[in-house]
């Protein structure tokens, strides 16, 4: 890994912001949803969860997704609190806790428990914000689909996080922080 790819993974603000060419994304985002398969059964169209349900592999590194399994994915969020800012959501579009399958609830105990060990370990994260925000009124973005948040920690953070709060991450430092979850899964997996 190269100098530089620490730098974004470790310090994103720290480069100077990339002024988006926001046409573009926009269009690379409608190219990408044109080539959706049909939503799960009771998806919605503008749910970013629900496309990632079901967008082709060849999508995840686009859409931050660093893993998905049968019933649930785990993906980095774009508008991060802290970097390496993980959602962990069912495949589903679900909004209720009682919705969720005996599976479902394995998969995501699961997947929340290796994702902390592996930020602890990989990015030395020294403590996390671990949680769920249910319905709109308690801060859900996206109130129709459950997703639990991971927010890595370090000490100090807290200026940086307090001032910038909810930020749109610089895609570089998003898809290098990806990378090294998925590679990461692949070793172990060997
Ligand atoms: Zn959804």
């Amino acid at each position: 890994m190269t100098d530089h790819r620490m730098d974004i993974i470790w310090a994103p603000w720290r480069m100077a912001y990339i002024t988006g060419d926001h046409e573009k994304e926009k269009a690379e985002e409608a190219a990408r949803n044109a080539l959706l398969p049909p939503l799960l059964d009771g998806g919605k169209d503008d749910c970013f969860l629900c496309q990632a349900a079901v967008c082709p592999q060849q999508q995840f590194p686009a859409r931050y997704i660093v893993h998905r399994s049968e019933s649930v994915m785990t993906l980095l969020n774009r508008y991060p609190y802290n970097n390496g800012h993980l959602l962990i959501a069912p495949r589903r579009h679900i909004a209720n806790l009682s919705d969720l399958t005996i599976l479902e609830w394995e998969e995501i105990s699961r997947q929340l428990t290796r994702r902390v060990e592996q930020i602890r370990r990989l990015m030395n994260a020294e403590g996390f914000n671990v949680g769920l925000n249910l319905g709109r009124v308690a801060g859900a973005g996206v109130p129709g689909h459950l997703h639990w948040h991971i927010v890595p920690r370090w000490n100090g953070d807290t200026n940086f996080v307090t001032t910038i709060g909810a930020m749109k991450a610089i895609p570089q430092s998003l898809e290098a922080v990806c990378e090294l979850l998925r590679q990461d899964d692949q070793s172990e997996m060997k």
